[in-house]
């Protein structure tokens, strides 16, 4: 089991760096952006350290 980072709340479990029972993410950092040229709400943004699970 990877270990949570507390400062990184995550509830998407299809990524392979989620923790599984816990809903944080297991890396140090993760990189956030926009697959819009002009981000107006929450749908608009993404994590850009995700990678699906195998
Ligand atoms: S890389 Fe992004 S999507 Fe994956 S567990 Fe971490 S925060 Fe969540």
């Amino acid at each position: 089991m990877d270990d949570p980072n507390r400062s990184i709340q995550c509830s998407v479990s299809q990524c392979e760096y989620h923790c599984g029972d816990c809903d944080y993410c297991s890396l140090d950092t993760v990189r956030i952006g926009t697959h819009e040229s002009d981000p107006t709400n929450v749908k608009c943004v993404d994590c850009m350290s995700f990678v699906a699970k195998r």
